[in-house]
């Protein structure tokens, strides 16, 4: 009998235990949007600190580096949308790969920068100089679930039909700098992607309007895809690929795209995008989401991608 219970958890902790948990998410957006993180702003120490956090978290899950530097892709990004003298800063893309031995990879990302001290552009405080933009929902929410991810499919003891490409993107306020960066010079060929899933904002949930799919229209098989999804946390689809983050990079190379978003708010682009105001337990349901779906696209062959009129 105590054999038989002791199997039993084992078998329990197996299934369950590896699933995307709300304590986990809170963890990592409290470190990346706290006053230490200083906003993330692209080239600012603090950046690249919250780059190593992640790549400190690739490592432990075993994934390999698939940078062009260890974990890191450098790259330069520039200012554009303010004039300051500092225009040119460097910052990384932090790429980590799940090698399955497969022929495909799927592609999870999200982009860890932020406005910073709102030096940068694209702030909507009224003096936002000098002040702690921390980006919980922008976009420490998407990071803490990519690294959610990444902890699953690397250690749920499985060997998916694909492998995986985990990629937190450098200078997306700046325009989708990292993303396209990593189009421009991927680490392996885009021709072996199936498809892009991105995470941007996704710790505002609001039940009534449930969290936004995109990219519904950039492969006829993503309605079987998503049919049999099974979730407490409400959603809807929208057919467009490109708009509003890192995906659209993706979409522009004809890789079929998914992007998870819970929607604007008062604090978005403001200091006051804090961590006390996310929603963890329904940023772990999307996750939950996520998951079903990328599950169900393994179960067929590597997607043929649609252009969305
Ligand atoms: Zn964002």
């Amino acid at each position: 009998m105590k054999k038989y219970i002791i199997l039993l958890c084992f078998v329990c902790q197996n299934a369950f235990a590896q699933l995307p948990t709300p304590d986990h998410i809170s963890k990592h957006i409290y470190k990346l949007a706290s006053d230490k993180m200083q906003g993330r702003g692209t080239g600012s120490k603090e950046n690249k600190k919250a780059a190593k956090y992640v790549a400190k978290q690739f490592k432990q899950y075993g994934l390999q580096p698939k940078g062009t530097d260890g974990f890191y892709q450098p790259f330069t990004a520039k200012v554009r949308r303010v004039v300051v003298p500092d225009s040119l800063r460097e910052t990384n893309n932090v790429i980590g790969f799940l090698d399955n031995g497969a022929e495909n990879t799927i592609i999870i990302g999200a982009h860890f920068d932020h406005l910073g001290l709102g030096r940068q552009g694209s702030s909507k405080a009224e003096k936002p100089e000098g002040q702690i933009h921390n980006g919980a929902d922008d976009n420490a929410s998407g990071v803490a679930g990519l690294l959610e991810l990444a902890r699953y499919f690397s250690q749920n003891n499985v060997k998916e039909p694909y492998n995986f490409l985990f990629i937190a993107f450098g200078a997306e306020e700046l325009g989708l700098l990292g993303s396209r960066h990593f189009v421009n010079n991927p680490t392996l060929p885009l021709d072996k992607i199936n498809f892009m899933s991105n995470m941007d904002m996704i710790g505002r949930y609001d039940a009534s309007r449930g969290v936004g799919i995109g990219g519904f229209g950039t492969s006829e098989e993503w309605p079987d895809i998503f049919k049999g999804v099974k979730s407490e946390t409400k959603f809807f689809t929208d057919k467009a690929g490109s708009g509003g983050s890192d995906h659209g990079s993706f979409y522009a190379k004809k890789i079929p795209v998914l992007f998870f978003h819970t929607g604007g708010h008062d604090d978005y682009h403001k200091p006051t995008d804090d961590p006390e105001k996310i929603d963890y337990k329904a940023a772990a349901g999307i996750l939950g989401i996520q998951i079903q779906l990328i599950e169900n696209a393994m179960k067929l062959p590597k997607l043929k991608f649609t252009t969305v009129l």
